[in-house]
């Protein structure tokens, strides 16, 4: 498999010591579209990169694919995974006592503390098998962190441990392609292997080779491993924390990781995560439009989608379909919001307008649309939890815009060109 080496493009390196103490996420968000490179860290021997994907043409490169043909391949990807592969080696050669002594930033001035943000968290379930989901966590000391469970599979996993009064074993796997992480983070509706999408994406198998600690394999291309296990009946606070939209979220009271073991490569670089960056933005975002695009298939012709890095790839998606009928962008528009629950806004444009380009959807919006027409609202209903304008319980009012054409008008609505001068 593919590491985080072979992807790295580095456009600036830092040779001055830095503090993994909110100066490496300044330098990093000052410089959002360069991958930048840190070789002294206070406090650490590891050297630290951030911004790794810096736009969405670099997402889609470790994807071994383009933004217009992205949802297509991941599409394709789903139905034809890729098992992930045993080997017998023990990549990780070296041992860290604490922590402490990883590069772990602290990014935002009222985050509770330092966060790893890049891990992706490994654990196994008799029924349900492997799983590979991101997570926020917490250092709280030395050897214990918080983790942000939402219930989905992982938490499912620790319920089932925690009811038997049992801890859950894991593994964090920090340092990885891109194409791992694009599929720890794609949502899963079921208990789908997520390696088995990263090697269809990456177009060869994750390879595995077993941790030290606890009975779990991890991808033996990770820079840094983190072994421990959830403990049952232990919650403490979690947050505040900066997330997608760059506001802090709420204080919550989260489960606890106690780490039995942390192995590193020689030479690794800890991959640095700035929440709310571009990189943050593209790996939570591009996951979900696969989805939207299937679900807007439903019931129009789809080009493409996209949630526009505006809307924090988050909370705003732009459409383009191949119009048919008067009907379907309002139906375009509910299928939108199926495929991605979090989303409050959504435009629907003709396929001439590039969903890439925000300045064209605005275009569509200022000459296609008018809003007691084309304005479809849907209050009380559930939205993101990351948007701080949302009502307790992310209760929100959402609006979907059909700035398309009116068919049949095509005249009116035609771009004025210039015709080719004859001299
Ligand atoms: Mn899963």
């Amino acid at each position: 498999m593919k590491s985080l080496g072979d992807f790295l493009e580095v456009d600036l390196t830092v040779d001055d010591e830095v503090s993994p103490e909110f100066e490496i996420s300044k330098i990093l968000m000052e410089h959002y579209r360069k991958t930048v490179l840190f070789n002294r860290v206070k406090g650490s021997r590891l050297r630290v990169a951030g911004n790794i994907i810096t736009s969405r043409d670099r997402m889609c490169s470790a994807l071994c694919t383009t933004r217009e043909k992205f949802v297509m391949k991941v599409t394709e990807s789903l139905k034809s995974p890729l098992e992930a592969e045993d080997v017998n080696k023990t990549p990780w050669q070296e041992e860290i006592k604490s922590l402490r002594e990883l590069p772990i930033l602290r990014h935002f001035e009222r985050d509770a503390g330092a966060y790893i943000t890049s891990g992706v968290v490994f654990a196994r379930d008799e029924e349900h098998g492997r799983n590979a989901s991101i997570h926020r966590m917490l250092v709280i000391d030395d050897n214990h962190i918080a983790i942000r469970l939402v219930e989905r599979h992982l938490h499912a996993f620790y319920t089932k441990k925690e009811e038997k009064n049992e801890a859950l074993e894991i593994a964090i796997a920090i340092g990885l392609h891109p194409s791992v992480l694009f599929a720890s983070s794609y949502s899963f509706n079921s208990f789908e292997d997520e390696l088995a999408l990263a090697g269809a994406l990456a177009g060869e198998p994750v390879t595995l080779a077993k941790c030290k600690s606890v009975d779990l394999r991890v991808p033996s291309e990770a820079e840094i491993v983190i072994e421990g296990k959830i403990l049952p009946g232990e919650r403490t606070e979690e947050g505040p924390f900066t997330d997608i939209t760059g506001t802090y979220d709420i204080v919550r009271k989260q489960p606890v990781i106690e780490v039995t073991k942390i192995s590193v490569k020689r030479d690794a670089i800890y991959p640095a995560l700035v929440p709310s960056s571009v990189e943050h933005r593209l790996l939570m975002g591009m996951p979900r439009e696969p989805s939207i695009y299937h679900e807007v298939s439903k019931v129009a012709d789809v080009k493409n989608v996209v949630l526009s890095e505006g809307g924090c790839s988050w909370l705003h998606g732009f459409v383009s379909i191949k119009k048919r009928s008067e009907d379907e962008p309002e139906e375009a528009i509910e299928a939108a919001f199926k495929g991605h629950r979090s989303m409050k806004h959504v435009v629907i444009v003709d396929d001439d307008i590039d969903i890439f380009n925000p300045e064209e959807v605005e275009f569509a919006i200022a000459t296609r649309f008018q809003a007691h027409r084309d304005a479809h609202i849907f209050r009380n209903v559930k939205g993101s939890s990351l948007d701080p304008s949302a009502e307790r319980s992310a209760i929100t009012t959402k609006i979907g815009i059909d700035a398309t054409k009116p068919l049949g008008k095509e005249e009116e609505y035609e771009k004025a060109r210039i015709p080719e001068v004859n001299k």
